[in-house]
């Protein structure tokens, strides 16, 4: 093997906000460092400009808001939900953690997403929710997603850890469903180092889940002097983010607008340099389909054989550029295997995963970057 260079392109690197050190001091000087300070209004505050969402509830993680969407979902042992196959672990973690039992169906192969005719044949009498996860902020097909959850009475809870700011028919992503969660893990678009939000429609689900968030109190409208004492009221945790975190966050959504622009610059070079070569060597560049905004979170392409992409990540890394794959598929993995239902083997979950490579993006890239991003690609010959 040969050893990284050290001008290696990362596959990400955190976005740096102005404002950031001047809000973390002024938290730890407010003497007020837990949560639901000032900077938790005010990151809430812009997070619901940006997102459109009736209600948002900042959480310590996506996994978090997950867990909290299938809490007040009352999941229970016997239930079902519905899981696309090749995503993050969270969502499935989640579901499980609750006791029910997750059914994984495959995706639609142009976006890695989930297809929404497998999720169809995967519903019995004991579904109660179906998980969407955006890949890459590009939309899932919700149309007949929406048609099926009113079909057969099922949540829908929308994984849209790749970012606020991407739209399917001009609705925003994470308010179509039942439920929407966010990430501000570092890798992600906007960050608080680690970091989530539940948004919300429903006015009762919001009620709930602010107890929930609270460890199970009502702390939340004790402190808005709804109530005169606060207490036990229902089952929870502790999912509330420390005020630092979200003085980090306040920063960076007050740079949304630039990050956003920098991370579609890179996103729109790529699409513009590489589907030629693309073309040449039966490489596949990302699909955006009609009607839908996404969020620049990722750039990926799909290889002609899983032998090809590892040839390609080896090119790419000789040229100091990091390349990865991504998600292992879920039905096959072991926790899926043993906590999960795969009634139709999920093929194309598997074949994307083994031929899905990532360009670096991040808003910090320079032109020159990208250039040497692309040069390599394009010398590259399967
Ligand atoms: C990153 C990610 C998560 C987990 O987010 P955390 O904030 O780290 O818990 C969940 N789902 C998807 C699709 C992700 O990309």
């Amino acid at each position: 093997m040969s050893t990284l260079r050290s001008d290696t392109i990362p596959l990400n690197r955190p976005f740096r906000a102005p404002g950031e050190l001047e809000n973390l001091a002024e938290v730890l000087a407010s003497g007020h460092v837990h949560g639901d300070g000032r900077f938790t209004a005010s990151a809430t505050a812009k997070l619901k400009q940006i997102t459109s969402a009736p209600h948002a509830l900042l959480t310590t993680s996506c996994t978090h808001a997950l867990e909290l969407g299938t809490l007040l979902l009352e999941l229970q042992p016997g239930d079902e939900v519905i899981v696309p196959s090749f995503t993050f672990p969270s969502p499935a973690t989640a579901v499980a953690l609750r006791g029910a039992t997750c059914v994984f169906v495959d995706i639609d192969e142009t976006t890695g997403n989930i297809d929404p005719a497998a999720a169809a044949e995967a519903i019995t009498e004991k579904t109660k929710a179906i998980i969407v996860m955006h890949y890459g902020g590009v939309a899932a097909d919700m149309g007949p997603l929406l048609e099926l959850a009113e079909e057969h009475c099922l949540a829908i809870i929308e994984d849209n850890a790749h970012g606020p700011g991407g739209t399917w028919m001009g609705r925003p992503l994470g308010t179509i469903g039942t439920i929407g969660t966010l990430s501000f893990h570092d890798t992600k678009n906007v960050h608080a180092g680690e970091g989530g939000a539940l948004l919300l429609s429903d006015d009762l689900l919001m009620i709930r889940a602010e107890i929930m968030r609270e460890k199970g109190t009502d702390r939340a409208r004790f402190l808005r002097g709804q109530v005169d004492k606060y207490g036990w009221q229902d089952i929870g945790s502790s999912y509330l983010p420390s005020d630092l975190n979200a003085a980090v966050l306040d920063a960076q959504l007050s740079a949304y607008d630039e990050i956003q622009a920098n991370r579609h610059r890179v996103w729109n070079t790529y699409a513009r340099e590489l589907p030629a070569w693309g073309q040449r060597n039966d490489v596949r560049s990302m699909v955006v389909p009609a009607n839908r905004e996404h969020t620049a979170h990722l750039y990926y392409l799909r290889m002609p054989s899983e032998d090809v992409r590892d040839e390609f990540i080896t090119h790419m890394r000789d040229r100091g550029v990091a390349t990865p794959f991504h998600y292992v598929p879920l039905d096959t993995s072991p926790a899926g295997l043993k906590m999960g239902r795969t009634p139709v083997p999920c093929t194309r979950a598997a074949e994307f995963s083994r031929t899905i490579t990532r360009l670096p993006i991040w808003p910090g890239m320079t032109d020159d970057q990208v250039a040497r991003v692309v040069d390599a690609a394009t010398d590259f010959v399967a």
